[in-house]
């Protein structure tokens, strides 16, 4: 049997909670930590679908990147999604953990080296370090092709990898590319850095119109949607909870999250 704590501690033996942004509630949001885990089902967003789905198949935890609450709750009335979501896992008695901007901010099992993985990247370093010291820890990540590639064939092949039903770019300002920067989720603040790094492309999602102009033919900003920079993350959780625990299964959601259609 094993109780929530040891599989809590054992994912921040590797994303620390410390290392989380100030703005971010990763951690355990809802459940009680010494729960005797069933099993696990992993996502990105703990949506009420999921909280149901966990149920049926008998796992009493979910393991989420984005925290359901993010801002304080000032009821429980269930007039929103995230109330709703949160009064369902308790009266089930499932456990809601959040594993979000700790595990963006590691180089090693983090959401942007998944990326890089999936695109080929060798030589990868942290775009944005935390400190000089912590080369290993921060925000975004630089990598390099193998070979320099076109860019049309490699923008095709970011579709392919990340299996994303569309890709928005600016200007081809660049033949061929070789260096690239990239950041799963909301990275647009990593742009000036992906520039001084003198990156050939940056690859992340939630650009606004406007900051698509920031390029300034100084790179290629590539923006495939937040659900497609992130959605393997769940693969690498499931990986990490499985090879370190027997008596128990993490599972993937069989619920497409994304609130985003392409038409
Ligand atoms: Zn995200």
């Amino acid at each position: 049997m094993t109780y929530l704590y040891e599989l809590t501690d054992y994912l921040e033996s590797i994303a620390p909670l410390q290392l989380q942004e100030s703005y971010d509630n990763a951690g355990l949001i809802v459940g009680d930590k010494n729960l005797k885990i069933t099993g696990v089902t992993v996502c990105l967003d703990s949506t009420e679908a999921v909280i149901d789905e966990a149920i049926h198949a008998g796992n009493n935890v979910v393991i989420a990147h984005h925290p359901i609450i993010f801002a304080g709750l000032r009821q429980l009335t269930g007039k929103n999604y995230i109330e709703r979501t949160v009064i369902k896992a308790i009266k089930n008695n499932i456990a809601i953990y959040a594993i979000h901007t700790n595990l963006d901010n590691i180089l090693s099992q983090g959401v942007n080296e998944q990326i890089a993985e999936r695109l080929g990247l060798r030589d990868q370093r942290i775009l944005l370090p935390k400190t000089s010291e912590s080369t290993r820890i921060g925000a975004g990540l630089v990598g390099y092709l193998s070979n320099q590639m076109e860019l049309e064939e490699f923008l095709l092949h970011i579709k392919k990898q990340m299996n994303a039903s569309c890709v928005k770019y600016t200007d081809k300002t660049k033949d061929t590319v070789l260096k690239i920067g990239l950041c799963g989720g909301s990275g647009s603040f990593l742009l000036e850095q992906a520039i001084q790094e003198e990156c050939d492309v940056f690859i992340s999602s939630d650009f606004k119109y406007h900051q698509f102009f920031d390029a300034n033919n100084q790179l290629v900003i590539v923006d495939i949607g937040h659900f497609e920079t992130e959605q393997f993350t769940i693969d690498l959780l499931v990986e990490i909870i499985n090879k370190k625990f027997s008596n128990f299964a993490a599972h993937y959601t069989k619920v497409y999250t994304n609130p985003v259609n392409y038409i």
